[in-house]
């Protein structure tokens, strides 16, 4: 049974990061009667985006999993009185997975970036999880026609997990679509994850992640996210004006 908090009309899991691993882990190896199970990672800019859109909102309440990914969550929770006891990365919770899969059957399908980087991914992956099975590959750029095809590529490959990383909104409205044609156990909506894979994209050190930082490392690599980085001081200042 799902225990979860409300963040602004969204629900996310109160799970710690082992116990997330654990559910994802248990999906893959028993999916569902009838869809894949559903994953997703909700950050400040994701909340508040769900916030003016009903359709997203509904899509991310309809997950299995749907965790913290970021402090602003954190502390959004803290402030309203249901706190969460971790933050639960969608990239911490897909290593841990690769670490429990890699000497199982349980192949791993690669969707989304730009072509060439999931293929760079995978070698990544491969060479740090040894004895994972990278089923598939297949770069985020397609017509909305093209989306059967790539259904039947996933299906036909036979992995257990997809990873979908289309960014925001659009990755979980894929998923959410095709749940019940896809025969994986789980569909996770993880972002940028593959081109942090890849390497063009680098992670906060240590330093940046232990300070609950990343997002101002994130903001000094890549200016252009300024207005995105902004998601957070709005998120906390519409989480003070709902908390009781
Ligand atoms: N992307 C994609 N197809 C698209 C738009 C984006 O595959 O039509 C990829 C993009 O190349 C990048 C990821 O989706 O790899 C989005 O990364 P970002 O860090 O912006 O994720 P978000 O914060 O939006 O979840």
């Amino acid at each position: 049974m799902r225990k979860t908090v409300d963040i602004l009309g969204v629900k996310i899991d109160n799970i710690t990061a082992s116990d997330a691993v654990e559910r994802a882990v248990g999906f893959i190896n028993c999916r569902p009667e009838g869809r894949a199970a559903m994953m997703f990672t909700p950050n400040p800019e994701i909340i508040m985006a769900a916030r003016g859109d009903d359709d997203f909102k509904n899509i991310l309440n309809h997950a299995d999993l749907c965790t913290a990914d970021g402090i602003g969550v954190i502390y959004g929770a803290k402030m309203l009185k249901t706190p969460l006891p971790e933050r639960v990365t969608g990239f911490d919770t897909v290593c841990a997975v690769f670490d429990k899969i890699k000497d199982t059957d349980a192949g791993v399908f690669l969707f989304g970036a730009k072509p060439g980087v999931a293929e760079r991914a995978a070698e990544e992956i491969k060479s740090r999880y040894a004895g994972i099975k990278i089923a598939g590959v297949h770069n985020g750029y397609f017509k909305d026609e093209e989306t059967p095809a790539i259904v039947e590529e996933i299906n036909a490959s036979g992995a257990a997990l997809v990873l979908v990383c289309l960014g925001m909104k659009k990755q979980e409205s894929w998923i959410y679509q095709n749940r019940e044609n896809l025969t994986a156990g789980l569909c996770m909506g993880l972002g940028g994850v593959l081109d942090v894979f890849a390497g063009d994209v680098k992670r906060a050190p240590d330093f940046f992640v232990n300070h609950n930082l990343e997002w101002f490392y994130r903001l000094v690599k890549q200016p252009s996210r300024l207005v995105r980085c902004l998601a957070l001081p709005k998120f906390l200042v519409t989480v003070a004006v709902h908390k009781k």
